[in-house]
């Protein structure tokens, strides 16, 4: 097959390299070194212009958010050919892929909202999770693709319910670390020991991904890299937000992880990772993790 790649970010650019293992990958993105780069090492080839993407059985894009794919939709759309699938990866926002889908129709173009989960790790190593909206028959004809991507691809419904699961299920993620974050500082605050606090959280009913590894794996190397970007999650947790509106839901512990996070990241900055935010839990308590 020929795909046609946009977007070679940090989950971008190891999921091109995985699917040019057996089909012909012309990869596409908006600071072009990092396309040029891609082409020199994993053998796929340069688009010249965004248009070069245009014929290919598949596009696949993965950008920040869906406006940034919207424009690129409207970029293309005199250029496509009937019959493309377009998968959209990125973690967008579910009524606008649903105008994206009708948009694309009107050109023969079938489309899918395919966003993933596993972090940078799992693009690397082709296991992530990937959540897929759209028909029975466009599931199966993205699953050819994207089985070189994850080892779990899950069917989650029509059109939208892929970016509505991927936004929701990281606002648990999102809600559970500064939670977790809280109730550790408040154990150290009462002068329980960090490591005997997570010891004991992590032997009973609180543990999870944060306290059984974010947390830990942070504190124990002193170090805060940038595996996911705070912006992403706050993006992530307003469409959630936006979802909880729609549809006239009552979801209090959302809406205040929705203003939580959006707090964090105007004090944190664009530049920080979403696991930052404990650094915040522990200013607005007067203490740190050190
Ligand atoms: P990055 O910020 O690393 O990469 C973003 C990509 O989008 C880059 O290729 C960038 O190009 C391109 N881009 C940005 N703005 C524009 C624009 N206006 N026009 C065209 N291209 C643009 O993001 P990630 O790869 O981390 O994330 C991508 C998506 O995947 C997001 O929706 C994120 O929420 C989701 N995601 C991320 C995970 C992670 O751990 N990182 C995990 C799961 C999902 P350029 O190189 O020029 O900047």
């Amino acid at each position: 097959m020929k795909i046609g790649f946009i977007g070679l970010g940090a989950m971008g650019y190891p999921m091109a390299r995985h699917l040019a293992k057996e089909h012909e990958v012309v990869v596409w993105n908006r600071t072009r070194e990092k396309a040029e780069r891609h082409a020199r090492e994993h053998g796929t080839t340069l688009a010249n212009d965004l248009a070069d993407c245009a014929g290919a059985d598949v596009i696949l894009t993965i950008l920040p958010t869906s406006k940034e794919v919207d424009e690129i939709v409207e970029q293309l759309e005199p250029h496509l050919r009937e019959g493309t699938l377009w998968i959209d990866a990125t973690s967008g926002d579910p009524n606008v892929s649903r105008e994206t889908a009708c948009r694309l129709a009107g050109k023969g173009v079938q489309f899918v909202d395919a966003p993933v989960t596993g972090a940078v790790v799992g693009a690397e190593n082709a296991t992530l999770t990937i959540m897929i909206g759209g028909t029975a028959e466009n599931f199966e004809r993205a699953k050819e693709v994207l089985r070189l991507n994850g080892k779990t691809l899950i069917h989650v419904g029509p059109v939208g319910a892929g970016h509505a699961i991927k936004v929701l299920t990281n606002t648990i993620m999102g809600a559970t670390v500064w939670i977790t974050s809280e109730c550790l500082l408040l154990a150290k605050q009462f002068g329980i020991d960090m490591k005997t606090a997570l010891e004991v959280t992590n032997a009973g009913s609180g543990r999870s991904n944060a306290s059984e590894n974010l947390l830990p794996m942070r504190l124990r190397d002193g170090k805060w890299p940038l595996v996911f970007k705070l912006l992403h999650h706050d993006k992530d947790i307003r469409i959630a937000a936006s979802l909880s509106h729609q549809q006239h839901a009552s979801t209090p512990m959302l809406a205040l992880t929705q203003q939580l996070f959006s707090g964090a990241l105007h004090q944190l900055g664009d530049g920080a990772d979403y696991i930052e935010v404990a650094k915040i839990v522990a200013r607005m308590n007067g203490t740190s993790w050190d």
